[in-house]
């Protein structure tokens, strides 16, 4: 008998929900429910449309993101898609600024100070240990959705002048 998982779209929880900054636990146990919640995870982020998302912005507060960069790199420089489990940055060095944004907080994007290269150790769905050395949008990506997984958010990481005009704006947005 074969059973089918129809996969399906969760709900993104959004700023300031509380389980955005619970640090999340480890994952323990590489299963059939854990693969589901991967595929679930999969589909939010396409749906939204995203390009990465942390389990905790689902409301499962485990260690675990998945990142999906295709749909903003050009064929020649693709990455395939990446589910870090337990992930753990080894390595960082230099430094970028860029716009981003995330899916916990719709309609606002600003300019945040990252590493520019990183060095990340994690489990991929099997089980199975990686390393990943990334430059450029997967670095991005990886340190935004490690942030996640400790319950920092990307606005956490503005100067106080910037989070102080984030945090009325969002006021304002919640009012309209
Ligand atoms: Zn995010």
């Amino acid at each position: 008998m074969v059973h089918m998982h129809s996969m399906a779209s969760r709900e993104i929880r959004i700023y300031p929900d509380p389980v955005l900054r619970n640090k999340t636990a480890r994952v323990e146990k590489i299963d059939s429910s854990l693969d589901r919640l991967i595929e679930d995870m999969i589909v939010t982020m396409h749906a939204a449309p995203g390009v990465g998302l942390a389990a905790n912005q689902v409301g499962v507060a485990l260690q675990l993101a998945v990142i999906d960069l295709s749909s903003r790199e050009n064929e020649e420089q693709r990455h395939p898609l990446l589910v870090i489990i337990n992930p753990e940055i080894l390595s960082a060095e230099g430094s970028v600024t860029e716009e981003e944004g995330c899916l916990s907080i719709p309609d606002y994007a600003e300019k945040v100070k990252r590493a520019a290269r990183i060095k990340v150790r994690a489990q991929d769905r099997t089980g199975k240990f990686f390393e990943v050395d990334a430059e450029g949008l997967l670095a991005k990506a990886l340190q935004h959705e490690i942030d996640h997984l400790n319950g920092v958010l990307f606005v956490d990481r503005l100067s106080p002048l910037k989070k102080n005009i984030f945090k009325r704006r969002y006021k304002k947005m919640k009012a309209e």
